[in-house]
């Protein structure tokens, strides 16, 4: 049972993250032609390849230095709005966590609620919205309460992901009020939000890497 992760760690992620992303890349881009401009699927798939391969090549030593290439890589070759608003994420993760090789259950707590933060920051969302935040905000809430029910750190990303998988479900009745499928007003109900699937499966990627990390 691992109590830290490492920057191996963190690679791992984006790289799940980058593999899970192709795979679901066409059933994403199904979600964004219910009601957006389908280019979900290609934003994210195009982004994290791009974000993989500065992951992959910098070695980077420290956390900031792996996330902030990863958020600023986002920021920079994605087109749509998911790029910026998962750019901000990766950047916001990346300052908290600061020049460390190592994160223990905290710190790395403490960095995803400012990787949370960094996307309202920039997006504005609140809760109901339709939108990545209303996966990512029960998965940071989850995680929290795990840890300070004294859960191992694989125990509460993996509850992380069960609340992230959970708040996309719940996206499907609401009416989106932020983004590009609030053009649709009453009828974006009825279907899941895009970047809500996609946040759960960053957050089901990194429940994989540290569930790795820990066998
Ligand atoms: P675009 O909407 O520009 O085509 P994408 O299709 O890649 O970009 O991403 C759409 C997703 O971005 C939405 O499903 C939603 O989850 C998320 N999103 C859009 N606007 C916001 C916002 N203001 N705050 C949080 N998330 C948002
Ligand atoms: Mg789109």
């Amino acid at each position: 049972m691992t109590a830290t992760i490492d920057t191996a760690v963190l690679t791992a992620w984006i790289l799940r993250f980058r593999d899970v992303i192709a795979e679901k890349q066409e059933w994403l881009t199904e979600l964004d032609s219910a009601v957006g401009d389908a280019d979900h699927g290609a934003n994210m798939a195009g982004g994290m390849q791009a974000a993989a391969e500065k992951a992959q090549e910098g070695g980077a030593a420290t956390a900031d230095e792996l996330l902030k290439a990863v958020g600023m890589t986002l920021v920079s070759s994605v087109g749509g709005a998911s790029g910026p608003l998962y750019g901000t994420f990766f950047l916001r993760m990346g300052m908290a966590a600061g020049a460390v090789s190592q994160l223990d259950a905290s710190a790395l707590a403490a960095a995803l609620r400012a990787g949370l933060d960094g996307v309202v920051a920039r997006g504005k969302a609140e809760p109901g919205d339709k939108t990545m935040f209303d996966s990512m905000a029960p998965a940071v809430d989850a995680l929290e309460a795990a840890l300070a029910d004294g859960a191992s750190i694989a125990e509460a990303t993996e509850a992380a992901a069960t609340a992230a998988g959970t708040g996309r479900d719940a996206t499907v009745p609401l009416v989106a009020r932020k983004g590009r499928s609030s053009y649709l007003g009453e009828r974006s109900a009825g279907h899941l939000d895009p970047g809500a699937a996609s946040t759960a499966l960053l957050f089901d990627a990194l429940a994989a890497a540290i569930a790795d990390a820990s066998r």
